[in-house]
Formats: C-alpha cells, structure tokens, sequence
C-alpha cells in the first residue's frame, strides 16, 4: 500500500492525477476482502483494470483498487467450450490464450485494451461480435451484503455499451470472474469492414484475429505512444423518423438499423462533418484520421479533455440537434461524474 500516488501509468490517456491510496490485488480472496474493508470503512473506492475506459477528471480522493488476479479455467461440454476467467486477465491475453487452446468465437474483440473484469460493464463490441454473444455468466461480489451473486447473461440486462453494472448495481458490484460459453463448431462472423474481404475463403480463427490486429493497428492510435481512451463517444441512437429527417438534410449520414424502430448513428461521422477533425483545445486534440477518438497530444490536462468534449457535444447538437455521450468513465475525486 502507498500514499498519494500518481495515477499516470494507471490510465490510458495518461493523465496526471493522484490518488490517496493504491492497493494491487492478486487473488479473489484479497479482491474481495479488500473491497468489503473499503466499504465498510465508507472510503470513496475505485476499481480499475488497465485504466482504459476512465477519463481522471480529479485528483481521487480515496483508494483505487488494481484488479490484478489472475487464472483460467477450461471445462468441455457436449458442444461448448466453457471459460471461467479472473477479472484481472488481459483481455487480449486471454483470446491469443484461446486461439492457442484450438478454442475459437472471441477472435473479432482481438486488441480491445483493458481486463476481463471490466468487459461486461459496458458490454464491450468491435467488429460485430459483443460480450453479450458469448457471455455464460458474471460473478461479482454485492458490497452491501458481503456475498458472491452469480448472474446468468439474460439477467446482465446487455445493451449497446451498457449492462446491469452501469445501471442498478453501478457502485455496489465488484466483478470477480466472467464465465464463457464458446460453441466447438465455430461460427465465423464476418460482416463488419475489412472481414467481408473473408467471405467465401477457406477462413480461421486466427485469420479474422490477424485481420482485426491488422486493421486495428492501423486506424487505432496506440495508447503507449499517444494517449486516448478509444471511441470517445458512444453512437447516438434515435428513432427511425428522425434519422428519415435528418437524412433528407444530409444526405451522406451514416446509419444503421437498431431493431425495428431505432437508428444508430456513427458518432465519428457527426464529428467530421462539423468540422471538428484535427481540433485542439490545450493539449487535448480530436485524432486527424479517427473523428471519434480524442488524443492527448500535448501533455493535455482533465480540463482541456473536458473543455474539448463539451465543444463537440455543442457543435453536433447544434447543427444536427442529437446529443453525443461521453463512453468513458468520468471519475471525479470521490466518485463518477457527468459530462
Ligand atoms: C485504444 C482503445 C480502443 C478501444 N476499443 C474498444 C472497442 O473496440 N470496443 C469497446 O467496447 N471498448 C473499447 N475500448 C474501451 C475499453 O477497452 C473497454 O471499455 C475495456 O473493457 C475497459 O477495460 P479496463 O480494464 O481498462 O477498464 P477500466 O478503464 O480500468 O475501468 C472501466 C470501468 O469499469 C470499472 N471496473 C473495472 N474493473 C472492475 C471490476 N472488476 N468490477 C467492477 N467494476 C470494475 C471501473 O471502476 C471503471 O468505472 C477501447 C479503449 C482504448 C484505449
């Protein structure tokens, strides 16, 4: 345990805060034990996997806990393969460990930064595969009764970026361990961007992960060379009748159908066509290639971030009168904000 410790390798976009205490856990044991002291104790508490998807807006004024536990566990049913992970698993690690294994159905989130912990919160999606798809169950501990709940998928309540963790149970849940049910005759899922160009061909598992890594490296700024925290904006959806208005108005809008009544917008798309690729705010900056990701670009602080994102959230509800939403965390010192 250390005192006032300096946040900076612990997020993504490199920002430069503090927090008053860090404790790294290794094992389930120490997860939970700790949390449960923290709570109990009423000490503002963060939990943080590789800091990927949290904006510091503040200096935290409480313990940041690093879910660090570790371990794998692989069962076989008539049918299925069936994970048991730690929260604190790479991400990525665990898939490059499945296409090894011969177990094959995570490969489109390849290079998806972050801990497995984190994955169900915001039901992470990329190239047409969501956590969702292949998610058994999710056990986390409940801080207010002390007890380990294990919730089946149906009941994570997965929506776009979104799931039960960001909702009812946002602050009382610590995820301990995420359960995965990946079927033995491999379904390729090759709809989205460059994979159609894998259509037809006598295609694995490790050609759509090459294929991802590929893509990925080379629209994504690396966060280890400049600072972001991937899409900083969810896709907007509305209804059906307002994208028919707004597509009438401009006519090369991006939108794709979200169940029968629903759009989604490509939030990237917005921001171009504002006019808000390239702009900096201190050291804050919209990606010159990627409208929906902001960089740290020059030792930018939580307020030029701040101050970037309100701008494009006002110049997009202005001129197109949809209203953009932060993805990431905002963590302010001693709990989450708004933007
Ligand atoms: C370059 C880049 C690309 C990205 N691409 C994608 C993408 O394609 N698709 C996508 O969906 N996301 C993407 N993201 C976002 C990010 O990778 C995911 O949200 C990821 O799941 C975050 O994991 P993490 O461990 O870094 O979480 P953190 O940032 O550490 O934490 C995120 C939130 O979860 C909470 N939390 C973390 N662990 C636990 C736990 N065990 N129990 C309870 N709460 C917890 C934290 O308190 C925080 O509120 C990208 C980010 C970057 C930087």
């Amino acid at each position: 345990m250390t005192h006032s410790v300096s946040l900076k390798p612990h997020n993504t976009f490199g920002l430069d805060h503090t927090c008053r205490e860090l404790i790294a856990v290794k094992t389930t044991g120490e997860l939970i034990s700790c949390c449960l002291a923290l709570y109990q104790a009423k000490e503002p508490m963060l939990l943080l996997g590789s800091g990927s998807n949290v904006i510091f807006c503040d200096d935290f004024e409480g313990t940041v806990v690093l879910v660090q536990t570790r371990g794998i566990e692989v069962a076989t049913i008539e049918g299925y393969h069936l994970l048991s992970v730690a929260a604190g698993e790479d991400w990525h690690e665990l898939i490059c460990f499945c296409l090894e294994q011969g177990i094959a159905g995570l490969e489109n989130l390849a290079l998806v930064p972050g801990k497995v912990g984190a994955a169900p919160i915001q039901n992470i999606g990329a190239y047409g595969v969501e956590l969702n798809d292949i998610c058994d169950w999710v056990e986390y501990l409940d801080l207010s009764s002390g007890r380990l709940i294990r919730l089946n998928a149906p009941d994570c309540q997965f929506a776009y970026r979104d799931s039960i963790f960001k909702q009812q149970l946002l602050g009382s849940a610590v995820i301990t361990q995420v359960g995965f049910k990946l079927a033995k005759a491999w379904q390729p899922k090759l709809d989205y961007g460059p994979l159609k160009a894998l259509k037809n061909t006598n295609v694995t598992p490790k050609n759509v992960f090459d294929c991802i890594c590929q893509t990925r490296m080379a629209k994504l700024p690396d966060p280890k060379t400049m600072g972001n925290a991937g899409s900083f904006f969810k896709n907007p959806v509305i209804t059906n009748e307002q994208f028919s208005v707004l597509v009438d108005k401009f006519p090369s809008m991006v939108g794709y159908p979200q169940g029968m009544i629903h759009t989604k917008l490509a939030a990237g798309w917005l921001i171009e066509a504002a006019g808000l690729k390239g702009v900096q705010i201190g050291g804050a900056a919209v990606h010159k290639n990627q409208a929906l990701v902001l960089i740290n670009k020059d030792d930018a602080t939580s307020d030029d971030i701040l101050a970037l994102a309100k701008h494009i959230v006002d110049c997009v509800e202005s001129l197109f009168g949809v209203k953009l939403e932060a993805e990431p965390r905002l963590i302010a010192a001693t709990g989450e904000r708004s933007l």
